[in-house]
């Protein structure tokens, strides 16, 4: 179908930047209405359901921060006055605080495991609770409800000198997978999405001038930086009824950066 998520209501944290924004775009262009979660850029977030609105989608911004308890639990109660019930969650809300080791701050490791690992643990929740309180509509779609969790390649590649964040992703893998296990039963589709590297604002650094990207793209057998739109269609695709049968897994979306590069030949 031309709208694949036509009907469908979702909620995408982080949405006011990269690959959120990207993925609350493309669900609008596939027929969702779509929450807008942000943290503090309210102008952004606005700026995002506006053009949402102006091609005829629907849209509303939310404001929370996934790691507070009571926010979350607000903001899907703001998101059913808006539309009414959920569909779709993407956990997408994510942070790096780097640090060589010895240096690494209890805050800092603290911070990102709130906002990457236990926000998205808060987030999943408010959602099962949601799915299985409103029950099915086959109209609507297949599943009783669905969930993207954002990983990253960093939930199998380890990284030296961000040992908070491959935690974090290494603990959304094998949440996603257990929570995946336990609600598939109610008709609850759990999976997950493995960026590899993306342009966006988080690792500006990495891709910014072209010495930094050539080094880059060492790593990336493909031959290019991955585009936010590329994480949003694989998005569409993982939320919606074309996906149905696919139950607990990671979608690499990487360019080939799990493929142990330094393996080839020419390498
Ligand atoms: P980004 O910095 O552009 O976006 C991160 C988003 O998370 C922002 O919108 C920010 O406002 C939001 N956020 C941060 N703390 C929050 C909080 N406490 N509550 C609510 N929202 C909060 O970076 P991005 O690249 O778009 O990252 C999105 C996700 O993709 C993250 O989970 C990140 O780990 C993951 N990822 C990104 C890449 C990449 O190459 N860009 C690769 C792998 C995984």
């Amino acid at each position: 179908p031309v709208h694949p998520l036509h009907g469908q209501k979702a909620l995408v944290t982080g949405a006011s930047s990269g690959i959120g924004t990207a993925i609350a775009r493309a669900f609008a262009a596939a027929g969702a209405a779509v929450g807008v979660n942000y943290r503090s850029h309210a102008d952004e977030a606005e700026r995002i359901v506006q053009e949402i609105r102006d091609a005829g989608g629907e849209a509303a911004p939310l404001k929370a921060d996934v790691s507070s308890e009571d926010e979350v639990r607000a903001m899907f109660d703001e998101f059913g006055s808006a539309f009414g019930r959920i569909d779709i969650l993407v956990a997408n809300s994510g942070i790096q605080q780097d640090a060589a080791f010895p240096d690494m701050t209890l805050d800092q490791w603290r911070r990102v495991i709130d906002v990457n690992l236990t926000g998205q643990f808060l987030c999943a929740r408010e959602a099962v609770r949601r799915f299985l309180a409103q029950g099915p509509d086959p109209s609507i779609s297949r599943a009783v409800g669905k969930i993207i969790c954002m990983s990253s390649v960093h939930e199998v590649i380890p990284w030296a000198g961000h040992v908070n964040y491959a935690a974090s992703k290494g603990g959304v893998m094998l949440m996603m997978k257990s929570l995946a296990q336990e609600v598939a039963q109610a008709g609850i589709r759990v999976n997950g999405i493995a960026p590899g590297a993306i342009k966006t604002p988080i690792n500006q650094e990495a891709w910014q001038t072209p010495e930094a990207e050539r080094k880059l793209l060492e790593l990336i057998p493909y031959g290019r930086v991955g585009e936010p739109e590329d994480v949003g269609k694989a998005a569409v695709w993982l939320a919606s009824d074309a996906s149905d049968y696919v139950v607990g897994t990671t979608l690499f979306v990487d360019g080939g950066m799990t493929l142990y590069p330094s393996f080839r030949e020419n390498g």
